[in-house]
């Protein structure tokens, strides 16, 4: 039902606005500043912002009491996939109302096996005939041949660049994913300068044949994982990557020696490399948590758990058996490393490298889930010590930037698309309160989580406990 609603006391003669979010506490992303103020909606985006006592006569077809609330850009989960093939494909859609019941009103797809789906999804969401997340997508990965993921393009020889990127345009992909399990070190770099080259925009792994200056150089666009920047902090990099591509060394039994050779001032450099350089990195700490405690903690009870379609819980048989197998010794390393991380994860945000929350929810990530993850890889960064109010920006702001989506998103102001999150209690305050959602705005459409949980018989799935 639409009610029109008049909250002036003479007549006003121009058109109403589509939603009107009144005297809400509007957290300015950039400088943390909290203003209460009313925020006019009109076609999907922000009509105007202004301070209520100025401006009180309006006319609007919806209108949301936001006294008392907090409102933010809405989320953005800067990795997450779609993938595990064609039995799998409705198992991923049921992720996007998973999603945009969490307040993540845009995703980056980091590479899958299902693009025609992913594709097909983003226009009709972007149709408004699909609830879900804006969807920006990768498409499928780059890597050599026999590589570990299904789908992925095989780069062999530097023709096969052209044809890959060629196909990828083709398919109107919004940034191009690297990985590093069979490509070569050398046709890796091509890739990236050949995208850069095309104007494309390049997120990956790095393949441990080549040094990270090398890839910074080649004009990599974000790291994603933090193993390829503790290589670069290691005061010894040279040497490994020789022990490495005489295969005298592989990418676990490397990890110990780069810890034990990590060096402050070799750091230094590198984080002024990756600024320098504009690359972003996404730490995803909160699945490095749980795929290094695999081996001790329980996850039959996880509230998502039961949302998860039984083959892709399936799916996280691999990595569960990969940690029980391991010696006690690669388990113990596998804790030490992912500890390291969070220092890592810390003093690169301290000297000012753009980082991204990102999840890695999907199939094959055991218990990364869908939705909750990226609020918990929000809590991830806050306990390392990085402010709350920079964790937000490392969301929906930072997201929006390396995009080069800024122009339409990352911050609440007058033109941009008006997604936008609205919360209970304040996240500056404790970054627990990104789960405590009243409503999620995703353009004109209003969205209530706890509906989506009603309908998902799963009502512990929202809030913030
Ligand atoms: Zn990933």
């Amino acid at each position: 039902m639409v009610t029109l609603f008049v909250s002036c006391k003479e007549e006003v003669n121009q058109m109403p606005y589509d939603l009107v979010i009144e005297n809400g506490n509007v957290i300015d992303i950039v400088t943390g500043k909290v203003e209460m103020k009313t925020i006019y909606i009109n076609n999907g985006r922000i009509a105007k912002i202004s301070n209520t006592e100025s401006d009180k006569v309006f006319k609007a077809t919806k209108t949301i009491d936001g006294s008392g609330k907090y409102i933010l850009p809405g989320f953005w989960d800067n990795h997450v996939h779609f993938r595990g093939g064609d039995s799998l494909i409705n198992a991923n859609k049921d992720f996007l109302k998973l999603f945009i019941m969490n307040g993540i009103t845009t995703v980056r797809d980091a590479g899958g096996d299902l693009t025609s789906s992913v594709m097909t999804w983003k226009a009709e969401i972007e149709q408004g005939t699909l609830v879900g997340p804006t969807i920006f997508s990768a498409g499928p990965k780059i890597d050599g041949n026999n590589a570990t993921w299904a789908g992925s393009l095989v780069v062999e020889n530097e023709k096969d660049i052209d044809v890959a990127l060629d196909s990828l345009q083709a398919l109107n992909v919004d940034f191009v994913k690297l990985y590093d399990s069979k490509i070569s070190g050398d046709l890796y770099l091509k890739t990236i300068k050949e995208s850069t080259k095309r104007g494309m925009i390049t997120s990956g792994h790095m393949p441990f044949t080549v040094e990270l200056d090398e890839t910074l150089d080649a004009g990599m666009g974000a790291i994603e994982h933090l193993y390829y920047i503790l290589k670069g902090c290691s005061s010894e990099e040279s040497e490994i990557t020789e022990l490495i591509r005489k295969g005298d060394y592989g990418f676990w039994t490397s990890m110990e020696k780069l810890v034990a050779t990590y060096e402050d001032s070799t750091a230094k450099k590198k984080f002024d490399a990756l600024k320098n350089h504009n690359t972003y990195v996404v730490p995803t700490l909160n699945i490095g948590d749980i795929l290094s405690y695999l081996d001790v903690v329980n996850h039959e009870k996880d509230t998502y758990l039961k949302l998860m379609h039984p083959r892709l819980i399936d799916t996280y048989e691999g990595r569960i058996k990969r940690s029980l197998n391991a010696s006690e010794e690669a388990r113990q390393n596998r804790k030490k490393l992912n500890t390291f991380f969070k220092t890592l994860a810390k003093s690169l945000s301290d000297a000012g490298v753009d980082l991204l929350a990102g999840s890695d929810s999907g199939a094959y990530n055991s218990y990364t889930y869908p939705g909750i993850s990226l609020h918990q890889e929000l809590e991830a960064m806050s306990k390392t010590g990085i402010s709350n109010i920079k964790a937000l920006q490392n969301s929906a702001y930072n997201g929006a930037h390396f995009l080069k989506k800024e122009a339409d998103y990352g911050t609440i102001e007058a033109g941009k698309v008006s997604d936008l999150v609205i919360l209970n209690s304040n996240p500056l305050e404790n970054i627990k309160s990104t789960r405590d959602i009243d409503l999620v705005i995703k353009g004109n459409v209003v969205i209530n989580p706890e509906k989506i949980a009603k309908e998902l018989d799963c009502m512990d799935c929202v809030g913030m406990d």
